[in-house]
């Protein structure tokens, strides 16, 4: 019998369409891995509800694991530097030549992977990487002048371009393997940080109901799409986006159902189904970003100059922010939701982002911190790209005029303040046009609080925030 194969799993827990099991186990014999990284990753800002649905899909990914006699061994360890050793000893222990995995852009990721492929090659042993989550691996789509790209519509065009059949072909699921006589390992007790404080049914785990949500959304959202997404109180888009940033579906399976349900075509067609591309290729822009432009992971703007901008220590703004009471009835109901639901619409993702970085001038890194802490989704790249876009220092920056009102945004896309009413119950018995800016008269004893700041006087002090920067 050939000597096992190692498949470790990161951010890809599906049996189904993965690169580098459906290459191990060509090669061999399988047997999985994952490591808890805790430390590290609450380090990166992860917090309690992605690390507990991280949780979920491993326990998930073990029981779709076993159904074809592939063991799932875990390892707790501390920090990403004890991966290279942990993982030798795991090859060296079951005689295993080699090791696959499928890649993850971020920096320390690239770094720690790094670091593995040496250990191995040092103790003569196979580790490689697969291009698994993304149509191109980073570097692959580049301009003219042979950069990574730092604006989206060349990068989305370069993408359709250049995209062939087999790029998006599905990998194989693996057969059963023949019983191995190792075991998986129990799973890890306890959920890897605290318990998380959502709701977990609403995220259950795994790829099934993945699968599941994609072909309910095709079915009845997908054609609605691009009218309906802007939206809040209509459940217009997909919510697949913790599935995808852990890999309990691919962004191959959601484009090849895309393609099937629109005549073979990603870019022409029905309006919705082409405008839910663009999101996924939004999705594998920013994870260029992050391997093109490593210093926006070390916390650094992806336009230099904007680091001098005069960001404000205010603590108490901060906190207004984050409790959801800033007197804006739109930034604070998509703050109660997003602490509730461990997720937020995207169209409330942009308005309080900007919020927070141009009304209220506090560092978009604060913003982006406190997301990550509450996302289940959270995910580096698309995170950091976002928040870097809302405070104008990112690629694609919105210009820094550009500043959204939350008011006409309320009333533009939550016209009946239906979902203003939702997650500000003490606004509900108000009239539906009055809940975008409660007038003080009609409040009468309901507490909700007048706004923190004024919309054109903190408009005037971002813009000349802005403008100190061309000045200097
Ligand atoms: C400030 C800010 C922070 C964000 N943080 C994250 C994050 O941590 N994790 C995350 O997955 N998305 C993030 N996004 C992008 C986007 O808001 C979410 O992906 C989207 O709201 C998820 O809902 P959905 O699955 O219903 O998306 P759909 O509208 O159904 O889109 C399909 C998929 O495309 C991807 N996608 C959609 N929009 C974007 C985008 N603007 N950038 C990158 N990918 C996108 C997601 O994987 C999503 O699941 C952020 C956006 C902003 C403005």
């Amino acid at each position: 019998m050939s000597s096992p194969v190692l498949v470790w799993f990161r951010s890809d827990l599906r049996i189904h369409d993965n690169t580098a099991l459906a290459t191990a186990a060509r090669e061999g014999p399988v047997i999985g891995v994952f490591l808890r990284c805790r430390r590290h990753w609450q380090g990166h800002g992860l917090g309690a509800n992605k690390l507990a649905f991280w949780s979920r899909g491993v326990t998930a990914l073990q029981a779709s694991l076993e159904g074809l006699n592939i063991p799932l061994l875990h390892r707790d360890l501390d920090d990403f530097s004890e991966a290279p050793g942990a993982l030798l000893a795991i090859a060296h222990e079951l005689g295993a030549g080699s090791l696959h995995f499928n890649h993850e852009y971020p920096l320390d990721e690239v770094n720690r992977d790094r670091a593995v492929a040496s250990a191995f090659a040092t103790a003569g042993l196979s580790a490689r990487g697969h291009h698994d989550g993304v149509a191109f691996a980073p570097g692959e789509l580049l301009t003219g002048k042979g950069d990574f790209y730092a604006v989206f519509t060349p990068f989305s065009k370069a993408w359709h371009r250049q995209l062939s059949a087999d790029r998006l072909a599905l990998r194989d699921t693996p057969a059963a393997q023949s019983l191995m006589s190792i075991p998986s390992d129990p799973l890890p007790e306890g959920p890897p940080l605290q318990a998380p404080p959502i709701d977990e049914s609403f995220w259950p785990a795994g790829e099934a109901p993945a699968a599941d949500r994609l072909a309910r959304f095709l079915r009845f959202r997908g054609r609605h799409y691009k009218r309906q997404r802007d939206f809040p109180a209509i459940r217009g888009t997909s919510e697949l986006s913790p599935y995808l940033a852990l890999g309990m579906i691919s962004h191959r399976q959601c484009l090849q159902a895309v393609l099937a349900e629109n005549d073979g075509s990603l870019a022409e067609g029905d309006a919705g189904l082409t405008a839910w591309v663009s999101e996924l290729v939004w999705r594998e822009f920013y994870q260029h970003v992050a391997f093109g432009f490593p210093r926006v992971c070390r916390h650094r703007a992806f336009q230099v100059a904007t680091e001098r901008l005069p960001w404000r220590n205010d603590d108490a703004g901060f906190a207004a922010w984050c409790e959801g009471r800033t007197g804006y009835p739109i930034v604070d109901a998509a703050m109660r939701q997003l602490v509730a639901t461990g997720w937020m619409h995207n169209r409330l993702r942009m308005v309080t982002a900007m919020f927070l970085t141009k009304h209220l001038l506090i560092d978009w890194r604060r913003g982006e911190a406190f997301f990550l802490r509450h996302l289940v989704d959270g995910e580096f790249a698309a995170n950091n790209g976002g928040w870097q876009w809302a405070a104008s220092t990112g690629t694609d920056a919105a210009p820094y005029f550009r500043i959204f009102n939350p008011t006409t945004q309320s009333q533009r896309f939550d016209p009946e303040g239906t979902f203003l009413a939702e997650w500000l119950p003490e606004l509900a018995d108000l009239p539906p046009k009055a809940r975008h800016a409660p007038p003080r008269d009609l409040l009468g004893g309901v507490d909700y609080p007048p706004p923190i700041v004024d919309h054109k006087a903190a408009r005037a002090r971002a813009l000349d925030a802005f403008k100190s920067l061309t000045t200097d």
